[in-house]
């Protein structure tokens, strides 16, 4: 024939019955009528400019878009034909056969795609109908939620029962980055980088954020998927709500760790605390001030008032503590109308001026303890700075203890220090 009277090549695949598809940064920057008919557009804007991995079906995306990077990264190489899922413009699912090949268009990797229809071949319509419906039934009612990412950490698929846990449809998280809905996007890292170390996570801990603001407290399992060259791909798994069972874990450690009374850190916490600070004193060398804090007088109130009266008292001179030290200190009942104030990087100066500030405000307050008038109590203060000699943290406890005592004697409402006996000189 003469060359001259061939049609040309666009018009050639304008007519070819075979679907061809040119695709540019992973969307479509051309269709010919038969891709369009396949993919039941009404119009070519709804395929044009659109991204491919959103006709791709979520049991097939990983392998597809593995083929479709490999391809690109490697121009002018034809990927040999294979089969997959999509859904059409109107939410049909196909099965096709594809294959593609890359080559430049305008200096970017492109690729060109042709595919025909194999939906009909009746065998596959039926595995397919049978595990597509498995499927969408799962996805749809799980409590868990399935999802992946690519290697670049943005989401391609979740499940619609997503909607139920986090507020947001699926649709309006395909396509971005699962860090957005993370409250702290570090963790999104961490969680990263504890599945590449092993391959997977088990119940890893993590959090999200709702749509409305609420974040709750999620648990990851995930794997990482690679793609056919070996090469990070992204993320698969499930992960799951567990606000419920993380505030009831919270709850559990709130009562196991503070004071009942008064909210304040119970004996066990306290003391550990003072381990922990005892721990860091002999490492660091930095001052440490323990003040033992006990009530005077107290059975007096109890035997005026009564034991709630009493109660209500302790809760108020702790509230009234509260405001007298600083965040960084701690402070715990020891047990009674005892209590404890660890002062940690303080020096004998600066405890005491917290100290005599505490006496003070103490002494001065009216105490509103719903009775006909105001109740008036002090307090005694018994204080120690922890020396190289001491080598336990029960030593500050005595010695705190003894200086207290010291303050009862020398008639209460006072801070005594323990003073150290000066080692004899050899
Ligand atoms: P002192 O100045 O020598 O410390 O005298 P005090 O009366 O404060 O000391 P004492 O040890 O004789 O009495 C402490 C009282 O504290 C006795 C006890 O009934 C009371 N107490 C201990 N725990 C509680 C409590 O949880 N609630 C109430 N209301 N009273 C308590
Ligand atoms: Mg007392
Ligand atoms: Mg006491």
């Amino acid at each position: 024939m003469n060359p001259s009277h061939a049609p040309c090549a666009s018009t050639l695949i304008e007519q070819l019955p075979a679907a061809v598809l040119l695709i540019v940064r992973a969307r479509v920057v051309f269709a010919n009528p038969a891709a369009l008919s396949l993919l039941q557009a009404q119009s070519p804007e709804d395929v044009i400019g659109r991204e491919i991995y959103g006709f791709i079906h979520p049991l097939d995306a990983s392998r597809i878009l593995a083929r479709v990077q490999r391809a690109l990264r490697h121009p002018h190489t034809t990927n040999p034909p294979t089969e997959y899922r999509i859904y059409t413009c109107r939410r049909e699912l196909r099965v096709i056969g594809m294959t593609s090949t890359s080559y430049t268009h305008q200096h970017e990797p492109a690729l060109l795609a042709s595919f025909i229809d194999l939906t009909e071949r009746s065998a596959m319509e039926m595995r397919l109908r049978e595990t597509e419906e498995q499927f969408q039934r799962m996805m749809h009612t799980m409590l868990d939620v399935f999802y992946r990412t690519d290697a670049e950490g943005i989401t391609r698929y979740v499940c619609p029962a997503v909607q139920q846990v986090l507020g947001y449809s699926a649709e309006e998280i395909i396509g971005r980055p699962a860090a957005d809905f993370y409250p702290h996007p570090e963790d999104r890292e961490r969680l990263k980088q504890a599945i590449l170390a092993q391959g997977f996570v088990r119940d890893f801990p993590g959090q999200m954020c709702r749509k409305d603001g609420q974040v709750i407290d999620i648990s990851i399992s995930s794997t990482v998927l690679f793609d056919e060259e070996g090469k990070f791909a992204g993320v698969e798994g499930i992960w799951r709500d567990i606000t419920e069972r993380r505030n009831l874990e919270r709850e559990l450690e709130r009562r196991a760790t503070t004071d009942e009374l008064t909210g304040i850190a119970n004996r066990r916490t306290i003391l550990e605390q003072l381990t922990a600070a005892f721990e860091r004193f002999a490492r660091k060398h930095r001052p440490l001030v323990v003040c033992i804090l006990d009530l005077d007088f107290f059975k007096r109130i109890n035997d005026n008032y009564g034991h709630v009266v009493g109660d209500r008292l302790l809760k108020a001179v702790v509230r009234t503590v509260q405001h007298e030290i600083r965040a960084v200190d701690r402070f715990g009942r020891l047990g009674g109308e005892e209590f404890i104030v660890i002062l940690e990087d303080t020096d004998r100066v600066a405890a005491t001026h917290i100290a005599q500030r505490i006496l003070e405000r103490v002494r001065q307050t009216a105490f509103d303890l719903a009775l006909a008038e105001p109740v008036h109590i002090t307090l005694s203060i018994g204080a120690t700075q922890a020396q190289p000699a001491d080598t336990q943290p029960t030593q500050l406890l005595e010695h705190a203890d003894s200086a207290l005592y010291a303050a009862k004697e020398g008639g209460r409402d006072q801070l005594c220090w323990f003073e150290p006996v000066p080692a004899p000189a050899d």
